[in-house]
C-alpha cells in the first residue's frame, strides 16, 4: 500500500443532527479538517425531516442536548420540559452559529456511495450530483431510525391527495384543518400526531395493527427556577446521563425489585412515580421490569389500567390494550393526550388486525375488508428501518468491495456499534449493536471515543486501523447472550423495530446492546485507555 496522496478531508462524514455537530466540534480540536454532508435542506437530522405536528422529543430538553460548550449549555433557554421539532431546530442553528459550523456543512448533497481504497487506504465518497471527494476518516452520523418505511400496500400511488412517511410531512407545511386525515400506524409518532391533528382536522382516522404500551410525557412549562436549578448543577446532570442505563438523568432505583417487595407497596411505588412522567416510570420504580416477566406483567398491567381511566368507550379501549407482548418489547411512546383524544367525536380507531384488515389504497382513500373510507389527507406513519437502515440505503464498500448492507444481511453485527470488521477507517456513531439510549449522550460517547481513535492514529504516525474480525465475533455473541436475558427477545413477535421485526423480507436481529448504556460507555472508554485493542493500526510506508 502506497500513501502519497492527501486526502482532500481528514474526515468526512454524513449526517447533520447532534451527531455531525458533535463531530466537527470534536475534530476541530483535534486540529484536523472536516466536511459533513447531508441531503437534507437544513441541519437538524431527525429534527429538520420530523416536521410532523405534534412531533418533539421524548427526553427531557435539559439532558437532550450537546454538553461540550458549558456557554451553549448556560445560554440557551428551552421553554419547556419536551421541545418542539421548531425549538429543537432553532437549539441546532443556535449550536452551529455560536460555534461557526456552517462552514463545515454541506447541505442539499445526497452521497450514494462510499468506497474504501485498498491502494491509498482513503475512503472515496460519491454525491448524487457527481461530485467525488476523498478522506482518510469515513464517518457514519446518520442516525439511528431515519430511514423511513413504507409498507408495500395495493394501489399505494393510486390516493390522489396528499400521501407520505411521517417523517416526510411537506416542509413549507400542509393545511389540515378541517380536512379528513388518515393515518396508518400507531407508534411514537401517531401518539404524537394525533392529539394535534385532532384539534383542527375535519376527522382523524387510525388505522392500528398492534396497540402499544404507553406511559405519560407530562409536558410542563420552564419557569425560571427551573432553569437556574438546571444550570446551576449542570456538572450533575452530565455525570447522572453518563453513568445510566439509559443515557438519562434518571436516578436508579439500585436493586429494589418488583419480586421482593410486597405487592401494596409495589402498587405504591408505581402510583407515586406515574405523574411524573417520562421513561423514570420504567427506569426509577424498580429494576426487574425488563428482566422478571411476572414484574414485567405487573407493571404492563398498570399501564393499561391507567389507559382505560381516560378512554371513555370500552369497546375502544380494549381495541387500545396492548396483549400477547411484554412491557418494553417494543418502545413504549409517551403521552401528550393521545388517549383523551379517541374521546372526541372527530377521531376513529381502526383494528386493522383482526377486525378489518387493510386491502388497498384506493384513489379516494383507504379501503379495508369492511369499510371505505375518504381521505384528504394520508400520512404513513409506518416506522423506520432503525440502526441500519441509512448506512444500507448507500453503497458503503468496505475491502474487497465488499458492500455494508450485503455484511448484514443475517447479522449487523459491528464492535460497539462503532466498528465493522472489513471496513477500515470506518467509524459509525450508534450505529447496529450500540444500546439505545437518551441520544445526545451515546453520541457524545461516540464521538469522544471515535476521536480518541483518531487522535492516537494521527499521534503515532498509523495510516490505517483494521477493526479486528475476532473482537466483532466477540461483541456480536456478547450482545446476543444479554439480549436474550431481556423481555425485549420478544419483540419479534410484535414487528418491533428494536429487533428489525419490522421489516418484510429480513429476518429479526439483535440491533441492541441490553447490557447498559453507562456500561458500554465504560467500555469505550477502556478500550481506549488499553489503546483499543479492538483495531489493528497499520503504518504503510
Ligand atoms: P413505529 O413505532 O415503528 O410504529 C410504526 C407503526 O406503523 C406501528 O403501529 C406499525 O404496526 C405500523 N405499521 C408498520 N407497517 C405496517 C403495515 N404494513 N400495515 C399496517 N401497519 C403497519 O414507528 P414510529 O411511530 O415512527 O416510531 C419509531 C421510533 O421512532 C419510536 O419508537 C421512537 O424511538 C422514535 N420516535 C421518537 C419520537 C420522540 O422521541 N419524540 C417520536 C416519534 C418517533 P405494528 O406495531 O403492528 O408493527
Amino acid at each position: 500500500m502506497a500513501l502519497q496522496q492527501q486526502p482532500d478531508f481528514d474526515v468526512i462524514a454524513i449526517g447533520a443532527g447532534f451527531a455531525g455537530l458533535a463531530l466537527i466540534h470534536h475534530i476541530r480540536e483535534a486540529g484536523l479538517s472536516v466536511r459533513v454532508f447531508d441531503k437534507a435542506t437544513d441541519i437538524g437530522g431527525t429534527w429538520t425531516w420530523n416536521r410532523y405536528p405534534g412531533a418533539a422529543s421524548d427526553s427531557e430538553c435539559y439532558y437532550y442536548c450537546l454538553t461540550f460548550s458549558k456557554e451553549l449549555l448556560q445560554e440557551w433557554q428551552w421553554s419547556v420540559r419536551y421541545p418542539g421539532w421548531e425549538e429543537n431546530l432553532r437549539y441546532m442553528h443556535f449550536v452551529a452559529d455560536k460555534c461557526d459550523m456552517w462552514r463545515d456543512i454541506q447541505l442539499n448533497t445526497e452521497i450514494v456511495s462510499a468506497d474504501y481504497q485498498e491502494d491509498t487506504g482513503h475512503w472515496l465518497i460519491k454525491t448524487a450530483q457527481g461530485d467525488a471527494y476523498t478522506c482518510k476518516y469515513f464517518i457514519s452520523a446518520m442516525g439511528m431510525i431515519s430511514e423511513p418505511v413504507v409498507p408495500s400496500i395495493k394501489g399505494i400511488d393510486s390516493f390522489k391527495g396528499p400521501c407520505f412517511h411521517s417523517s416526510r410531512w411537506p416542509e413549507e407545511g400542509l393545511d389540515y384543518a378541517g380536512k379528513r386525515v388518515g393515518i396508518i400506524g400507531a407508534g411514537a409518532t401517531t401518539v404524537q400526531m394525533l392529539p394535534v391533528t385532532a384539534e383542527t382536522a375535519e376527522s382523524v382516522t387510525v388505522f392500528q395493527r398492534t396497540a402499544n404500551f404507553i406511559m405519560p410525557a407530562v409536558q410542563k412549562t420552564m419557569t425560571p427556577e427551573w432553569e437556574k436549578e438546571i444550570k446551576e448543577n449542570y456538572n450533575e446532570i452530565i455525570a447522572k446521563c453518563r453513568n445510566h442505563v439509559f443515557g438519562m438523568a434518571f436516578d436508579s432505583p439500585v436493586g429494589r425489585t418488583i419480586e421482593d417487595t410486597p405487592p401494596e407497596e409495589v402498587q405504591k411505588i408505581l402510583e407515586e412515580h406515574w405523574p411524573r412522567g417520562s421513561f423514570r416510570f420504567v427506569f426509577e420504580t424498580f429494576d426487574d421490569l425488563l428482566t422478571n416477566p411476572e414484574s414485567n406483567r405487573i407493571a404492563g398491567e398498570f399501564v393499561i389500567n391507567k389507559m382505560k381511566e381516560k378512554v371513555n368507550d370500552p369497546e375502544i379501549a380494549e381495541m387500545l390494550t396492548p396483549k400477547g407482548y411484554p412491557f418494553f418489547a417494543k418502545r413504549p411512546p409517551l403521552d401528550h393526550g393521545y388517549y383523551e383524544a379517541y374521546n372526541r367525536d372527530n377521531v376513529k380507531l381502526v383494528d386493522i388486525a383482526e377486525r378489518e384488515p387493510l386491502v388497498e389504497i384506493t384513489e379516494t382513500g383507504i379501503r379495508t375488508t369492511e369499510n371505505d373510507y375518504e381521505f384528504d389527507i394520508i400520512v404513513f406513519a409506518t416506522g423506520f428501518q432503525a440502526y441500519t437502515g441509512a448506512q444500507e440505503h448507500l453503497a458503503i464498500r468496505g475491502r474487497n468491495g465488499l458492500l455494508l448492507r450485503d455484511k448484514w444481511e443475517d447479522v449487523s453485527s459491528s464492535i460497539m456499534g462503532v466498528f465493522v470488521a472489513d471496513f477500515p477507517n470506518m467509524f459509525m456513531i450508534t450505529g447496529p449493536q450500540a444500546p439505545f439510549a437518551n441520544l445526545p449522550t451515546s453520541i457524545e460517547q461516540n464521538v469522544i471515543y471515535i476521536l480518541d481513535c483518531i487522535k492516537k492514529m494521527e499521534g503515532e504516525g498509523f495510516d490505517v486501523c483494521v477493526p479486528k474480525q475476532d473482537a466483532e465475533d466477540e461483541w456480536v455473541a456478547h450482545t446476543a447472550e444479554i439480549h436474550a436475558q431481556t423481555l425485549m427477545a420478544q419483540g419479534d413477535k410484535v414487528h418491533s423495530w428494536m429487533m428489525g421485526a419490522n421489516l418484510k423480507n429480513r429476518k429479526p436481529r439483535v440491533l441492541i446492546y441490553f447490557g447498559g448504556a453507562n456500561v458500554y460507555y465504560d467500555k469505550m472508554r477502556d478500550s481506549a485507555a488499553a489503546g483499543f485493542p479492538e483495531v489493528e493500526f497499520a503504518r504503510t510506508a
